[in-house]
């Protein structure tokens, strides 16, 4: 709840006109995620996650070092999927390009240790 500038009565948030004197009044914007967290968001972001992780496992000393291929092939298929709303091939080929990116920062990574 505000106050009305011209006649300082109450007024709800979303409000363009005040209703006790009838003055265009300008809405308060209302600030939440843009992204809801919902399973459709989380589910894929968790596959991405599951990806990065089998990229990065064969950093680990003593863990087998062919994971990057298919955490590669995983985080594909979570970039795919967080792009939703555009057409398959934003989606398939924006995936492979941020996968492909991924894939490049966990190599450097693994050569790292
Ligand atoms: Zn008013």
């Amino acid at each position: 709840m505000r106050l009305c500038p011209f006649c300082t009565q109450t007024l709800r948030d979303d409000a363009t006109v005040c209703k006790h004197c009838t003055r265009a009044v300008v809405p308060v914007p209302v600030i939440g995620l843009t992204q809801p967290l919902t399973a459709a968001f989380l589910m894929p972001a968790a596959v991405l996650v599951i990806g990065i992780f089998t990229m990065l496992i064969s950093a680990v000393p003593g863990a087998p070092r062919g994971m990057v291929l298919p955490g590669w092939l995983i985080s594909w298929a979570g970039c795919a999927l967080l792009l939703k709303g555009s057409g398959a091939v934003v989606r398939i080929g924006g995936g492979f390009i941020l996968s492909l990116l991924m894939m490049g920062l966990a190599v450097s990574c693994n050569a790292a240790r």
